[in-house]
């Protein structure tokens, strides 16, 4: 039973929607790529855990703070007594252990990825001892992308390698789950939290971001709307226009989330391709208008 969702992160989904209105810098693009490949990673380990018996308890993406210090669980499964805590890893290439450290071919010293798990398995311990639970914790970094290979892994380790993933999760047999590990999923996720603030936003501005309609398959600016449909110029798809001109809007009201949406700024920002009166009824339609005559607004809630 999955008792919290993975979400695409709010940091992933801002870089995707300014990857289509700007280039994106080195440091930008790097970051971009490292959210996506990390997320993707994630999924892909869902979809074995995603199996898992009825009985297991599954928490993805916890945040937790122990002692003013935040820490970040991937994966936290409860099943057969014990706890599972998962550090997940999408790396693409050859690495070693040597001497306690972690290197990428050819001799690439990066972050080792133990240590990182060894913060979070201490924290978690101490969160837990807090809550009196003396519940069995065993961390683990998984690997999960089959194009990933580890040479020199130490033995009695808390590695899984992609090839070790399903058999790891088919040796849980079938369990009751107890009334008071139950209460203890439930701590863990009131713990969680949730208004958790990205460290390095990107930075960016409206004046700088190219405006207009962007194609949903291909991510192209290269659109017209033609009575009923959106047209792609560059991959020819064809989208329904009112539900193309929510997106759009959408796409405002995250990267702008302070800006008031306005029938006046949606018309700048779809880059006058789309007529006052059309956006004035989408925004009727699907939004709650606010303030009165020429200072109205909308919001997306209704309160
Ligand atoms: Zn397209």
């Amino acid at each position: 039973m999955i008792l919290k969702k993975r979400e695409k992160p709010q940091e992933l989904i801002l870089y995707e929607l300014l990857e289509t209105r700007k280039t994106l810098n080195t440091e930008e693009r790097k970051k971009y790529n490292k959210l996506k490949k990390g997320y993707e990673g994630e999924c892909m380990f869902d979809s074995y855990t995603n199996n898992l018996s009825n009985d297991a308890r599954v928490i993805n993406d916890l945040l937790l703070l122990q002692n003013e210090r935040l820490f970040q669980i991937d994966s936290l499964i409860l099943v057969n007594h014990q706890l599972f805590l998962f550090e997940i890893k999408n790396f693409i290439g050859e690495f070693y252990f040597e001497g306690g450290d972690f290197y990428k071919e050819p001799g690439y010293e990066i972050e080792n990825p133990l240590i990182q798990l060894k913060r979070s398995h201490s924290l978690l311990k101490r969160f837990l001892q807090d809550k009196k639970s003396t519940i069995q914790i065993h961390p683990y970094v998984a690997f999960v992308n089959p194009e990933c290979t580890i040479y020199q892994v130490p033995r009695k380790n808390s590695i899984i390698l992609p090839t070790q993933i399903i058999p790891f999760f088919k040796r849980f047999s079938k369990t009751n789950i107890k009334s008071n590990e139950k209460n203890l999923m439930n701590q863990l996720l009131t713990a969680h939290q949730s208004d958790y603030i990205i460290n390095h936003p990107p930075v960016y501005s409206l004046a700088e971001l190219k405006k207009g309609i962007v194609c949903e398959n291909c991510g192209s600016l290269e659109t017209e709307i033609s009575n009923q449909y959106l047209y792609c110029n560059n991959c020819q798809t064809k989208e329904d226009a009112t539900k193309a001109i929510v997106r759009t809007i959408e796409a405002y009201a995250t990267l702008f989330p302070t800006s008031a949406i306005t029938t006046k700024q949606i018309e700048n920002w779809c880059g006058y391709t789309v007529t006052s009166n059309r956006i004035y009824r989408v925004l009727q339609r699907y939004y709650h208008p606010r303030g009165k005559n020429r200072w109205i607004y909308y919001t997306r809630q209704q309160t």
